[in-house]
């Protein structure tokens, strides 16, 4: 019989999981939160639990983390992470300090299907979605390394198009991130090429985070050529799902603009 990953089950998934064992639900509560914020690296780490407990437990579960494959530093002051997935793959995470803030820009899917003309992701294709737990997982991993630093933000800006795989980011940003891990959802931005369906549903799945969006060209007929997503959901119905966005007092949503020699940098 397969062990079971404990980081892939929810809170749900914890409870269901401790019954099958006999055990009550208090212990499924005391293993998320040696999980998540313990960062147990191992069920043997678990102290709280007995002997005989984590021996049980370890005989059919195990608790997951992503590995660190590369770390390249660069001089502006970011590093890049590659990680390793349980499955072999690979994802990138960047580290972004600017003065009070440590921003972490996270993957969500490995590769990408969305073929943006200037980005290197978009010629991999997509291999997978990634799951809320590995997605939560670079955030727990690089944090691991940066000790005793702190990551302040997160961005949905990495591998993938979060606003595709949105079931899972909103697991992992609503029951994790800001559920278990305690940051607010202000502190959270969710990047799209424009996926207005995802734009619409955002507020509902993951109340409160921000949204960016990679607009790239001001005319449909330039955006068409860059950016495939835009034969889809063309400007005037990209800006009709912002303006239905909901904005407290004082937010704004990012739009984003790689300037292209030629192509998008004149008037
Ligand atoms: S959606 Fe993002 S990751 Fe995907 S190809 Fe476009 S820019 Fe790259």
């Amino acid at each position: 019989m397969d062990k079971v990953d404990l980081k892939s089950l929810d809170m749900d998934g914890l409870l269901e999981f401790m019954a099958a064992l006999g055990e009550p639900s208090f212990r499924a509560r005391q293993l998320m939160h040696w999980m998540y914020e313990k960062r147990a690296a191992s069920i043997d780490d678990i102290t709280e639990y007995s002997k005989g407990l984590r021996q049980k437990l370890s005989e059919c579960a195990y608790i997951s983390s992503l590995k660190l494959r590369e770390r390249v530093q660069c001089d502006d002051g970011t590093a890049k992470y590659l990680l390793a997935l349980e499955d072999g793959l690979s994802i990138e995470c960047v580290l972004i300090p600017d003065k009070e803030r440590l921003t972490l820009c996270v993957s969500c899917q490995v590769g990408c299907a969305q073929g943006c003309g200037f980005c290197k992701t978009g010629t991999m294709g997509i291999l997978r979605d990634l799951l809320a737990h590995e997605i939560v997982g670079q955030v727990l991993a690089v944090s691991e390394l940066i000790e005793p630093g702190r990551i302040t933000h997160i961005v949905f800006m990495g591998m993938g198009e979060p606003l595709l795989n949105l079931l899972e980011v909103a697991k992992a940003i609503v029951g994790t991130i800001t559920g278990i891990l305690g940051m607010s959802p202000r502190r959270i931005t969710v990047s799209t090429c424009g996926v207005v369906p995802g734009i619409l549903d955002l507020p509902s799945k993951a109340p409160g985070v921000n949204l960016a969006v990679s607009l790239n060209a001001a005319s449909d007929h330039v955006r068409d050529s860059i950016m495939p997503i835009n034969r889809c959901y063309p400007i005037a119905e990209l800006v009709s799902a912002c303006r239905k966005f909901p904005l407290k007092k004082g937010r704004t949503i990012t739009f984003e603009y790689v300037l292209l020699k030629a192509i998008n940098d004149s008037l």
